[in-house]
């Protein structure tokens, strides 16, 4: 076996790819799932890597990744290989010193290239690292029940930050500075990438209307576990507007703020109605 899929790191996130697919996040080629590697994880797998294929413009900039390197899902490739065949499907990737282009240095061996949302990702890992080190992994999927859930609310931060709080008790404990919203963008550009980079100063998942979430963190647990909770807490409130019966709110302000205290969380005030 080779040495990069051996390491832990790797491991982990094949097992994140594969509870993604099998949680019904990606349909065919949906999602992309970044990982930054540690210092000891690419000199652990730099025998494997190769430094001969060109670099690429990433069309954003992220001065503070510069010379990183990321694992990345495959542009057009479906999340129910990667298991199958991680070498075919997955690359790793360097940053160039100034953090605007890309070399892949491993993976992809029936050829491609990374993530078309890979641009949305480097924002996203560029505004995280700012405010620590440990974040690690930025996840894109499409779970049925958030982006149900989009055409629903209005589209702001509170309203479906509070869609979701309101729906089910652990969510102001896993993610109590909220959710951010971005309105129907074209995907896989600067554009949008720019737009959830904003989001992703504030919050540690970024809705996409009528498209999916990005989810921040830092172990694939973590990760994959605020894109679970997020997407039960979509599921119970759409299974409740479906039955066309008012949404009676059980959690309201108060409770919201009391529950806040007893897990001495920093709940996003800005979010509550009053
Ligand atoms: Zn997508």
């Amino acid at each position: 076996m080779s040495i990069v899929l051996e390491q832990k790191f790797m491991q982990d996130y094949i097992r994140c790819a594969n509870d993604g697919w099998e949680w019904k996040f990606h349909e065919r080629n949906g999602g992309n799932l970044s990982y930054r590697m540690r210092a000891e994880e690419v000199e652990a797998c730099k025998s494997e890597f190769t430094y001969d294929q060109e670099w690429v413009s990433l069309g954003v900039t992220a001065e503070n990744l510069a010379n990183e390197y990321f694992v990345v899902t495959g542009s057009g490739k479906f999340f129910r290989n990667v298991i199958l065949n991680p070498a075919a499907n997955l690359c790793i990737l360097r940053l160039n010193e100034k953090g605007d282009s890309y070399q892949v240095v491993w993976g992809l061996v029936e050829g491609g290239k990374p993530s078309s949302e890979f641009p949305s990702h480097v924002t996203s890992h560029s505004v995280k690292v700012a405010q620590s080190d440990d974040y690690r992994i930025i996840y894109h999927a499409h779970p049925v029940n958030i982006i149900s859930l989009t055409f629903v609310t209005e589209i702001d931060d509170k309203a479906l930050t509070l869609a979701l709080w309101e729906s089910m008790t652990e969510c102001s404990v896993i993610f109590p500075e909220g959710v951010g919203f971005v309105r129907w963008m074209v995907p896989g550009g600067a554009e949008v990438a720019l737009e959830t980079k904003k989001l992703m100063e504030k919050y540690n998942v970024v809705v996409w209307e009528a498209h999916g979430l990005f989810c921040a963190g830092d172990t694939f647990d973590n990760v994959f576990g605020l894109m679970h909770t997020v997407e039960k807490a979509a599921e119970i409130r759409m299974k409740v507007l479906a039955t066309g019966l008012p949404f009676r709110r059980a959690i309201d302000a108060q409770g919201l703020r009391d529950c806040a205290v007893r897990y001495s969380l920093n709940l996003n005030e800005d979010l509550l109605d009053e």
